[in-house]
């Protein structure tokens, strides 16, 4: 269940597995599971949205809005942001309902989100290790992830240096990290960026910014309005 590399998010300190729940060694902050899913998170978001309290509508949007507006099936934007995945631990940051571990043939994931009620959808279709935190402050070891994807999530956050920072901490040296995103880059993702209230961020941006957590760009394809950016963790 991959729970050798879980660290306290609050000290960063070791911590050992019980049966409900998990515990600090350090500083004895004690984590529960809440419908099967790990309650790791340090501070509590009141953000509860529509989708939040409908995971089902969520999973059918993603879907028929992603067909809509690409004529292109959801399952293949996943099919490209796993692909040079084959072993190792996989670590699904912002993992919603769980897409990204629904389509891994084993699991060997791990789903981190901030949601609930997502993730307690996700753990009815999916056997990984599903973990309520935050992705700017991971519950993760350094070092130990073989493997990071994030889809269609990091447009939204504002501080996307957390996030590239965390991702590359995590990351062993030579692990990939796989993003989706809306870009301004072109007329539909223009489009999107404004209708979600997204801040304008460019393909390049995004790249400078995982350059300076030490993430080096080594694959790019771009579908429709998003693009598909593949780092791997070290210098060239
Ligand atoms: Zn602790």
């Amino acid at each position: 269940m991959n729970y050798e590399v879980l660290m306290c998010p609050r000290c960063g300190g070791d911590v050992k597995i019980e049966k409900d729940r998990v515990v600090c060694i350090l500083c004895k902050r004690e984590y529960a599971f809440v419908n099967g899913v790990l309650d790791m998170l340090e501070d509590k978001v009141s953000w509860i949205g529509f989708f939040e309290r409908h995971p089902r509508f969520y999973d059918v949007w993603s879907n028929a809005g992603w067909f809509l507006f690409n004529g292109r099936k959801y399952s293949s934007l996943i099919k490209d942001v796993l692909e040079g995945f084959n072993k190792g631990i996989l670590l699904d940051a912002a993992t919603g309902t769980g897409a990204v571990l629904r389509s891994l043939m084993s699991d060997s994931g791990i789903g981190i989100d901030l949601s609930l009620p997502m993730l307690t959808y996700a753990k009815s279709k999916v056997k990984s290790l599903l973990i309520r935190g935050s992705i700017e402050k991971l519950p993760i070891k350094s070092e130990s992830i073989d493997f990071y994807t994030c889809n269609m999530a990091l447009h939204i956050l504002n501080d996307k240096s957390k996030v590239f920072a965390e991702m590359s901490r995590v990351l062993k040296k030579g692990g990939i990290a796989s993003v989706s995103v809306i870009t301004k880059d072109n007329l539909k993702g223009s489009i999107m960026s404004r209708a979600f209230g997204l801040k304008d961020y460019s393909e390049n941006d995004y790249i400078n910014t995982a350059s300076n957590e030490g993430l080096t760009l080594y694959k790019r394809k771009r579908v429709g309005p998003v693009s598909v950016i593949k780092f791997y963790k070290g210098n060239s």
